[in-house]
């Protein structure tokens, strides 16, 4: 039974700063696998929650009461061996383990400006408590979650737009999806010619595009001295079902029919940043994902043997 499981276990790994998108990011992925994109009905979302069939959200935040030994004891075997694991696992261990990892790296000015929005508008919060609950945060965030973005096989960056001078709204956004190059069973998605460096900017006939407009970008570059390709979306959509226009200009999605990009974008365009790079690039990321699953079980059958020795 365990060496079942174990050909089928694959372990992603998504890291962020607290309020900058994680669950979000979680719920694209499972919708991709074709589970259920809800959490279960009084559940915490961010606990280690069973979501479908095909996904399980394992977060470490829940770990941390316990002390270092303890969860070095338990191991974190136990996950990759395919068996539930109860609690701990040991963080440092962790990334030794998974087969794919991902970082959201969301700038200062937009988490302030997310925070704003959501503890100020929403929760009534006042400008300084949200001020100080971030400088609260940050020793543990520069020194624990921070440098995990080199480690990342994909970093999602959210910057302020370039498209208005001086912007410091935090509301229209650039949105930089930062792919390894490489990395086994990951082709980064590319615009147009794969290893060019191209500026497209696509409002016009087929895509409508109110101020500021749309820009994207593609390209290599170095990111932690790593070999990087970085596709870019400046800017936001006005209308989603002309995604699809957009996404007829991508390559190596790693979608299953034409249009699922775009599909996907629609069936949650009530998610945050529906309208904007970062749930175009969580949904990409969400493929890419399926994509490398579905490699690595298939050669985990095509070499049993292989795999249980590894
Ligand atoms: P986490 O799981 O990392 O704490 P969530 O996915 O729950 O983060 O998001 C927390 C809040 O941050 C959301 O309710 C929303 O207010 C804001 N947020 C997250 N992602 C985005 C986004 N892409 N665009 C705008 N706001 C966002």
């Amino acid at each position: 039974k365990i060496t079942c499981l174990a050909d089928k276990t694959v372990v992603i790994g998504l890291a962020a700063d607290s309020g900058c998108g994680k669950s979000t990011f979680m719920r694209r992925l499972t919708s991709v696998f074709g589970g259920a994109a809800e959490p279960p009905r009084g559940g915490n979302p961010d606990s280690n929650t069973l979501i479908s069939d095909t996904t399980t959200v394992i977060c470490l935040d829940d770990y941390h009461s316990l002390d270092r030994t303890g969860r070095k004891e338990k191991g974190v075997k136990a996950i990759k061996d395919g068996i539930a694991v109860e609690k701990p696992i040991y963080n440092h261990r962790v990334r030794d383990l998974l087969d794919f990892s991902i970082y959201l790296d969301i700038s200062n000015e937009v988490k302030f400006a997310w925070k704003i929005q959501r503890d100020m508008a929403e929760r009534g919060h006042s400008l300084e408590s949200i001020k100080a609950s971030i400088e609260a945060r940050k020793p543990d965030f520069e020194a624990y979650i921070d440098p995990q973005k080199q480690y990342a096989d994909a970093v999602i960056e959210v910057l302020p737009t370039q498209l208005i001078p001086d912007d410091n709204e935090g509301k229209i956004l650039r949105v930089r999806l930062i792919m390894k190059e490489g990395v086994k069973y990951f082709s980064p998605v590319y615009l147009f010619d794969e290893g060019s460096t191209i500026s497209w900017i696509p409002c016009g006939r087929k895509l409508t595009c109110s101020y500021p407009g749309i820009k994207f970008f593609y390209g290599p570059e170095s990111y932690f001295g790593h070999e990087v390709s970085v596709l870019e979306m400046d800017g936001q959509f006005d209308r989603l079902d002309e995604l699809i226009y957009v996404e007829s200009h991508l390559s190596s999605l790693s979608t299953k029919f034409y249009g699922e990009v775009t599909q996907q974008m629609l069936k949650h365009a009530d998610f945050p940043g529906s309208n904007n790079g970062t749930g175009l690039f969580q949904t990409i990321t969400g493929l890419k994902i399926r994509d490398l699953y579905e490699q690595i079980i298939a050669s985990k059958a095509a070499a049993p043997l292989e795999a249980s020795k590894a």
